[in-house]
């Protein structure tokens, strides 16, 4: 597989946030390798049953993609736009920049994110994709940073628990950049 590495961008400006150079923190073999076994453990739970993929846009818009492609059981996939941080910190306050389709209703919804970090973000979506009663609601998560949770919520299916490291790559930004990076970087 050809894809951009970091070694390839090394002569850009960019490679670096507030100051620190980025390292390389996670390869995308090991990435690849959790998304298959998510993948596989879906499939299994959910059999025949049709899945309302829900998408967190921007960031999970890669695992999503690689999630989808794993699973063997019926998908169809939407899209949420929420928006929460600002450079490396949240801000604590979640705004919901699209509306949940309402043809979520009465479907086996399953929530896919790029990473559930303080919980904020995931504990205000559950709640407003409740409202619509789906069937069921089940998130899948790529990276898990439960030392940082500031709200409980559960996670029914995590790819890669981390430490407490602002991480970039496979779909995560910092100010709009780094998502196209395949392995996973922090500063
Ligand atoms: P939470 O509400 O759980 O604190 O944060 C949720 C959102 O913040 C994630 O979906 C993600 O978009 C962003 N976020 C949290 N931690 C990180 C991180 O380490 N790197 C990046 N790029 N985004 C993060
Ligand atoms: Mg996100």
């Amino acid at each position: 597989m050809i894809s951009v590495t970091l070694q390839d961008m090394k002569e850009m400006s960019f490679l670096s946030i507030e100051g620190k150079n980025l390292c390389k923190y996670i390869d995308s073999k090991l990435i690849n390798e959790s998304v298959q076994s998510i993948g596989r453990k879906i499939s299994q739970d959910y059999g025949e049953e049709q899945i309302s993929i829900l998408c967190v846009l921007n960031g999970a818009f890669m695992f999503a993609a690689d999630l989808m492609r794993s699973i063997t059981s019926p998908c169809e996939i939407s899209f949420i736009r929420l928006s929460s941080y600002e450079g490396t910190e949240t801000t604590g306050k979640v705004r919901m920049v699209n509306d949940i389709p309402d043809s979520l209703s009465n479907r086996h919804v399953l929530i896919v994110e790029d990473i559930v970090d303080t919980g904020i973000t995931m504990n205000f979506l559950i709640n407003e994709v409740k409202k619509l009663q789906p069937k069921s609601i089940k998130v899948a998560t790529m990276f898990d940073k439960p030392s940082r949770r500031k709200c409980h919520v559960h996670v029914d299916y995590i790819g890669l628990t981390i430490e407490d490291k602002f991480i970039v790559g496979y779909g995560l930004d910092y100010n709009g950049l780094f998502r196209n990076l395949p392995d996973i970087y922090t500063k």
